[in-house]
């Protein structure tokens, strides 16, 4: 008699106490009537790869990565996909049946699909757009909006030799713009994105000047607490389009999940309430 093994998932990092991934997996686990477990597990760098060994033996078809393993995972996968390689950093393990290691990463997937669900006349290819930020949240969604054939990236950061590393490694659709004169790009901006942390909770304030947004553009924020930034309350009162961080979050786990429990999730208000819960 053979027995069905119960999936096990969850996330590993260090810390993961903050992560809103359980609280999701939970729900949709629940919603569906699956079988399974999503486990935080805080694991440190030194025990990452014997973590990586025992986990499939356990019973675990899979794991999240966050900080700080997200570049360390794709030395000791045995296949990557050309969008983590691309982005430099994987945020899904995949555990084949076959002892293969696939990783992947879903943040530019979520990020582009956040935009087509919360802005549905959202065309990326009718103008620039301007990227706030050039931090590893910023690699993803670069790469995504590269591959939804936005024609031009304006890409603005303080620390200006890392948007500088973007164009070496996305290419010269994109162009690096001063900080200071990241207020002066806006009215370019089809699509506007913050990837920055600036607007989060217990950090500063955005201090771009946004009175040159066009009322046509979408504007978006990578930071979800809270869930209307600055950004997000004075490109609404503008007239523009907005699409909040968490989207993203929940959409960049819907592949995993589909994966590893064999059912597609849907993101809607009730998988928004759970992770806010
Ligand atoms: P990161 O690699 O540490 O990058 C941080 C970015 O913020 C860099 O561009 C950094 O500029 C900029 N920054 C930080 N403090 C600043 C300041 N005082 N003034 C100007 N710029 C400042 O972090 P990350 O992983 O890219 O994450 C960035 C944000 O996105 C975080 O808030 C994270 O929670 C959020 N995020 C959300 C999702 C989602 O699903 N919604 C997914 C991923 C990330 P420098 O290069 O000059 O330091």
């Amino acid at each position: 008699m053979t027995t069905q093994r119960i999936p096990l998932t969850g996330v590993i990092g260090s810390p993961v106490s903050h992560s809103k991934s359980p609280q999701l997996h939970a729900h949709w686990l629940r919603t569906y009537g699956l079988s399974g477990y999503y486990i935080p597990m805080d694991v440190a760098g030194d025990d990452l790869e014997t973590v990586l060994e025992t986990l499939p033996k356990m019973g675990f078809v899979g794991v999240n990565v966050t900080i700080p393993h997200k570049q360390r995972v794709m030395e000791m996968a045995d296949l990557v996909s050309d969008r983590a390689t691309l982005i430099g950093a994987a945020n899904t393990l995949i555990f084949r049946k076959d002892g293969k290691i696939h990783a992947d990463n879903t943040d530019g997937y979520g990020f582009v699909e956040n935009l087509r669900q919360g802005a549905p006349d959202w065309d990326p290819k009718a103008g620039p757009a301007v990227v706030l930020g050039a931090g590893g949240a910023a690699r993803a969604v670069v790469a995504s909006l590269i591959d939804v054939g936005v024609p031009e990236i304006l890409v603005t950061n303080r620390t200006k030799v890392r948007a500088e590393k973007l164009v070496e490694d996305f290419g010269k659709r994109l162009k690096v713009v001063d900080w200071v004169k990241a207020g002066n790009i806006l009215e370019e901006g089809n699509t506007v994105v913050n990837t920055t942390s600036l607007g989060m909770l217990g950090k500063p304030e955005i201090r771009v000047p946004l009175d040159g947004l066009r009322k046509q553009a979408v504007v978006t924020d990578l930071v979800y607490n809270p869930i209307e930034t600055r950004l997000l309350r004075t490109a609404r009162e503008m007239g523009c389009t907005t699409v909040d961080g968490l989207g993203m979050l929940l959409h960049q786990a819907v592949p995993a999940f589909e994966r590893w429990f064999g059912q597609r999730p849907e993101v809607d208000n009730a998988a928004r309430a759970a992770v806010l819960r």
